[in-house]
């Protein structure tokens, strides 16, 4: 018997599951090998979900609220359940749309340290074809947390991001986060994209904040 690479990559996530049980995008609860997130947290998330469009971003799926905050921490912790579940949401919504690359916002120099905007990227990328690019952008070492800095440090914060320089002209680029909230990284990401010549970028968030 010939098992193909899809019954072969079940097969494996299921033995894995014995090492390392699966565990809910959100509430971090034991759930079935073959699931993402438990009901109660699914139903919970339809009621973060976005109903109207937010200026800061173009497609996005939850408001950064309730247990789609949990969702998010659980994805930079490594459970990447959460990345993957949104990120093939956003793959959905973003089916019609024709671009060159998906590129996700840098969270270091080093690219082989973990990237949780890259889990939600390399989804989108593989449902709709677009391929990865993770060595156009990069942030440099020592950059603080955002969340600590006060509004003029801030800018400063921005000046951590960086370009290698890659010929982009003409390109059409999807741009991926997992939070945005008053759009400045994703600004200051699309300049650098467009700095190389990309014509157009579709900025994408899993999470943003309410807009009034
Ligand atoms: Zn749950």
């Amino acid at each position: 018997m010939k098992l193909s690479k899809k019954k072969i990559k079940l097969l494996f996530l299921f033995l894995i599951d014995i090492i390392y049980p699966n565990r809910c995008a959100c509430c971090d609860k034991f759930i079935l090998w073959d699931k993402l997130c438990c009901e109660n947290c699914l139903k919970r998330l339809k009621s973060v979900e976005v109903d109207k469009p937010s200026p800061n971003v173009d497609v996005c799926c939850f408001y950064y609220d309730d247990i789609a905050i949990d969702g998010i921490v659980r994805n930079k912790d490594r459970n990447t359940n959460f990345g993957v579940y949104s990120g093939m949401i956003l793959g959905h919504k973003l089916r019609d749309v024709k671009a060159d690359f998906v590129v996700p916002v840098p969270m270091y120099k080093h690219k082989k340290l973990y990237n949780h905007a890259e889990i939600i990227a390399k989804i989108i990328s593989r449902m709709n074809n677009i391929p990865l690019k993770t060595d156009i952008l990069y942030k440099l070492d020592g950059a603080p947390e955002q969340h600590s800095l006060k509004q003029a440090q801030r800018s400063e914060y921005l000046d951590y991001f960086k370009t290698n320089i890659v010929n982009l002209k003409g390109k059409t680029i999807i741009l991926v986060d997992d939070v945005v909230t008053t759009g400045n990284t994703m600004r200051k990401c699309k300049e650098l994209l467009k700095q190389n010549g990309a014509e157009k970028i579709i900025s994408v968030s899993v999470t943003v904040s309410k807009y009034r």
